[in-house]
């Protein structure tokens, strides 16, 4: 039996890791949830799985919680209880899915207390993947892959050493703006909110929705997997796939290349991560390759979608330029969202505020942080 500890538990992944929870209840347990403000879904997640300890952002949320859920439960709010709930005793793995920035702190605090961590806030990677990785390696735990790009290429490499790695090859949908024909860059400018949030493949949160719109995602995990896997920007890849079967890709140096495929479904990922090093059984996809017909396969479109020329010269330059773009874009996201901005301006907003930054190599938490704070404060003004 597996103790989960799950941060951002009312969310697309929080909700899809539950499933699964719930598919193996003789192999996974949940014992500490945390949410953000979704007061009545915890709840109720709470009464069903009776986790030792829960988290909510508002302390006035927490009493209301604590009132419903009994005095079994302790119940914790905010940063703090973030951080509680991240190194509970009984907790073998530390699920973050939390979105934005929020998931650091308790994922070092994790690492520290000796637990294996599961990443879907592909953020805390992108900000401090190298921290992250050393602090892992230090403690002697895991940092498993939640996203499912990670999962195909972890799953793809099963422990080979990076020096038989000649690429990895990032799979991506392309998201709803893919085809030129469709939307050339003059139609750009006319992109609506309600337009960015159908995404082709994928039911996700919101801010993921729109950087897989912008294709920031991709951006974001091209970072994400040069810290996991420990490869230089040079050789983390990129191709369009729109039917999101194949998830990623590893070429050896001998130029095979594996893959790893399904239909596309979040549960197989983490269920991958959460029962890691087995493989548990799971009905919950079927993959026909005569149904699918076939698989296709296209270069990005830099010109159109910037997003994956600024990240990977924030991955290059390193330091706390990864930070500074993953805060300017999660607050230019925010802006377009909320109508203040149009989708060309998301990247616009980016890369001004990445120009503004004097960049501080080989940088400390701290630093990482006020570099953090910097790019949200700079790219709010750039944004209004
Ligand atoms: P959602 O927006 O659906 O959910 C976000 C979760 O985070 C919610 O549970 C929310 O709580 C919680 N949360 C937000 N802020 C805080 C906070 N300060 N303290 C505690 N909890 C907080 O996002 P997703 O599930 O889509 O994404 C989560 C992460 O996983 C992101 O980093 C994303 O990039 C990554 N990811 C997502 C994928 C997907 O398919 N959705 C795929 C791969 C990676 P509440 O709702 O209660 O406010």
């Amino acid at each position: 039996m597996k103790n989960v500890v799950l941060l951002g538990s009312t969310g697309s992944i929080g909700t899809s890791t539950i499933k699964v929870v719930e598919d193996l209840p003789d192999q996974l347990r949940l014992v500490g949830l945390g949410a953000g403000n979704n007061l009545e879904l915890l709840t109720e997640q709470a009464r069903k799985h009776k986790p030792a300890a829960l988290s909510i952002g508002d302390p006035v949320k927490a009493e209301a919680l604590r009132r419903s859920v009994g005095h079994s439960t302790e119940v914790f709010s905010g940063n703090e209880g973030l951080l509680k709930l991240a190194t509970l005793d009984s907790a073998d793995v530390v699920l973050i899915a939390i979105v934005g920035t929020a998931g650091l702190q308790p994922a070092l605090a994790a690492i520290r207390a000796g637990k294996d961590i599961a990443v879907a806030s592909k953020e805390i990677l992108v900000m401090a993947g190298e921290i992250v990785m050393r602090e892992a390696r230090a403690h002697g735990v895991r940092v498993l892959a939640v996203d499912s790009e990670h999962s195909a290429i972890f799953q793809c490499l099963d422990g080979k050493p990076r020096e038989s790695v000649r690429r990895l090859i990032l799979t991506a949908s392309g998201g709803p703006f893919r085809s030129k024909a469709d939307w050339p860059k003059e139609r750009f400018a006319d992109i609506t909110v309600e337009r960015a949030l159908k995404h082709p493949s994928w039911v996700m949160g919101r801010k993921i929705t729109i950087d897989s719109a912008t294709l920031f995602n991709k951006g974001l995990e091209m970072i994400e997997a040069r810290w996991l896997f420990d490869v230089g920007m040079d050789r983390v890849s990129v191709v369009v796939h729109p039917q999101s079967i194949v998830h990623s890709m590893v070429e050896f140096v001998d130029g095979s290349i594996l893959a790893q495929m399904s239909t596309p479904d979040m549960c197989l990922p983490i269920q991958y991560a959460l029962t890691y090093p087995d493989r548990s059984p799971s009905e919950r996809v079927n993959t026909s390759f005569a149904h699918l017909g076939s698989l296709t396969f296209e270069e990005p479109d830099e010109d159109r979608f910037p997003a994956l020329a600024l990240a990977r010269r924030a991955g290059e330059v390193g330091g706390t330029l990864p930070a500074v773009l993953n805060a300017a874009n999660e607050v230019a996201v925010e802006a377009f969202v909320q109508e203040q901005i149009n989708f060309p301006a998301i990247s616009e907003t980016v890369r001004r505020t990445m120009d503004a930054h004097t960049v501080i190599e080989q940088a400390s938490l701290e630093q990482i942080l006020e570099a953090d704070a910097w790019a949200r404060k700079e790219a709010a003004t750039d944004a209004h």
